[in-house]
């Protein structure tokens, strides 16, 4: 592996908040060579993962999740669950994991969550005067696969398919991402920040602008009011950064 290839390597693992790699035990001569920090080295159980292949493509990344056994996760899901919309959309939206409507469908967001983010995508578009539906849109979750009992997932999940998120969100490239509650915006920012005060603002992955906005669950509790209203706002701001 060249220094450019490492560097690139480790740059993918920061993206997904992973602080710490380990290596299988070098020689000498390679330590020397590839000059690793100590903390990345001679530490056992490595947990290397292919980086996203060149010309990679959604149909490639589904190829190599195939029947998905990489964590606990794959135990109790009907169907893996990997996205929906338009390959070349603008915009996509990362929501955390699917529920039991999208675990029986193999859909993201179908579910109450889901009606409502649609109607608040086209909704808003609409008002707006965007000619926007929600299938021109990207509509994805970090993990594919139902938590049991609609846990959050764990970080381990998150990082494990999170390799596949990024392939998606490399491969279709949009002008932004609009990641929707704290579990997407801690896989997609790396930070351990809450909604609250993340939202509303611009942030970025890669060179790609990220808004945080709420999870569509959480809209859904009747005594969020203000959120519901904020919502609209951050959506407001990206459906007219990127279709304007
Ligand atoms: N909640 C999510 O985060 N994703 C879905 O696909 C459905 C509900």
């Amino acid at each position: 592996m060249t220094e450019d290839q490492l560097r690139e390597y480790l740059e993918f693992y920061q993206d997904l908040g992973i602080k710490q790699l380990y290596r299988k035990s070098v020689s000498p001569e390679q330590a020397a060579v590839i000059a690793v920090p100590a903390a990345l080295v001679e530490r056992p159980a490595p947990v290397i993962l292919p980086l996203a292949p060149e010309h990679d493509t959604l149909e490639k990344i589904i190829q190599d999740m195939g029947d998905c056994k990489r964590c606990r996760l794959h135990e109790g899901r009907n169907k893996i669950v990997f996205g929906t919309g338009d390959e070349h959309a603008k915009l996509v939206f990362v929501g955390e994991g699917p529920g039991a409507d999208e675990d029986a469908q193999g859909l993201p967001f179908v579910g109450r969550a889901g009606q409502l983010l649609t109607q608040m995508i086209e909704g808003t578009a609409k008002k707006e005067g965007i000619p926007l539906l929600r299938k021109d849109v990207y509509i994805c979750n970090v993990v594919k696969c139902r938590p049991p009992e609609n846990r959050t997932p764990q970080p381990d999940e998150m990082e494990i398919c999170g390799q596949f998120l990024f392939r998606q969100l490399e491969v279709i490239k949009p002008k932004a991402i609009c990641a929707l509650g704290s579990t997407a915006a801690k896989a997609v920012l790396a930070t351990k920040d809450g909604v609250t005060r993340l939202r509303g603002k611009w942030h970025k992955w890669r060179d790609i602008p990220v808004m945080v906005t709420y999870h569509p669950s959480y809209l859904l509790r009747p005594y969020n009011q203000d959120a519901k209203r904020e919502s609209w706002e951050d959506l407001k701001k990206v459906l007219h950064f990127v279709y304007d």
